[in-house]
């Protein structure tokens, strides 16, 4: 059976500002309440029943009551309560050991580069790479290895995702995604022509990432948002493939509610093009980005024919 996950986005704060940030433009809009994600959390558990929830910004480490949205979560017995961090708040040890002791089970740390040049010039924050690096230490020495790791990849990084990669191993973490950049919203978005790489060319730098990871024991590292057609030979390294398996997942956002994640990202967001047509991974497919058919062009797709 599916496991049932729900993504409550807290609010947009951030202490990074990240160029390609999808919510870069919205800032504005105000953050959830503590109430509100309170009572989020009950209908979570007693209406939904999930066995995930995932707690998502911004960056929820800077808000007064994360430790209060944790507990609450933890009280009510959620099997897994997972966040998504820029990590720089963990470099304080204590402020680590407060999250886990409160219930923190899983965390996913975003990672943009191999350096704090790749990752500071992404994050427009200097001092973040160094931050979020020994907010991870420090999990480690207190004996806490439930750390995962996202990266998203635009031009400014793609070339380094071997090193990225590298960076991974040494850190020991299990399970990693590769995000190809979305450019539906946001940063990445508004600044498409100097943000977005074509997948042509970061696949290669992907498969690369995914192949490190594979040399080290690590099969389960993923790409997410990405043709089929460069991935022939990591059909089971597909993000978007394992979720739809695996997942019923929803998003609650201070300005939008989504039911079904994965069927209005197929719908709305995704595009497969008329060159697609006979490619024998069309059904498990879900094509490239609408804003990137729009920019680009579908000439880069290279449908699957039978041998
Ligand atoms: S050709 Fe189209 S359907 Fe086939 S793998 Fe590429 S994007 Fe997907």
């Amino acid at each position: 059976m599916k496991k049932k996950k729900i993504v409550i986005f807290v609010g947009y704060d951030c202490n990074n500002n990240c160029r390609f940030c999808i919510n870069s433009e919205k800032r504005k809009i105000k953050s959830k309440t503590t109430d509100q994600i309170i009572k989020e959390i009950y209908l979570a558990t007693k209406k939904e029943k999930i066995d995930i929830i995932e707690f998502i910004g911004g960056e929820i480490t800077i808000r007064d009551d994360f430790f209060k949205i944790i507990s609450t979560a933890k009280k009510l017995n959620i099997p897994d309560i997972v966040i998504a961090t820029n990590g720089r708040m963990f470099s304080d040890i204590n402020f680590a050991k407060k999250a886990l002791e409160k219930g923190l089970s899983t965390i996913i740390f975003s990672i943009h580069g191999p350096d704090s040049k790749t990752h500071d010039l992404l994050t427009r924050s200097k001092g973040s790479f160094i931050e979020l690096m020994r907010g991870i230490e420090n999990f480690k020495k207190i004996g806490f290895n439930n750390i995962n790791a996202n990266t998203t990849i635009v031009k400014q990084n793609f070339k380094k995702l071997p090193q990225i990669a590298k960076l991974h191993v040494k850190l020991q973490i299990k399970n990693v995604e590769y995000i190809f950049v979305d450019p539906q919203y946001g940063g990445a978005n508004k600044d498409f022509s100097n943000m977005v790489p074509k997948i042509s060319i970061a696949s290669k730098y992907m498969r690369k990432a995914l192949d490190i990871g594979r040399e080290a024991g690590y099969y389960q590292w993923k790409v997410r948002y990405v043709p089929l057609c460069y991935f022939t030979d990591y059909l089971d390294q597909i993000s978007e493939i394992n979720e739809a398996k695996l997942f019923l997942s929803k998003h609650w956002a201070p300005d939008f509610v989504n039911e079904d994640v994965v069927k209005s990202r197929k719908k709305y967001a995704r595009e497969k093009t008329k060159r697609c047509k006979g490619c024998k991974l069309f059904k498990l497919c879900e094509g490239i980005w609408k804003e990137y058919i729009k920019n680009y062009g579908d000439k880069e797709l290279n449908p699957i024919k039978d041998k």
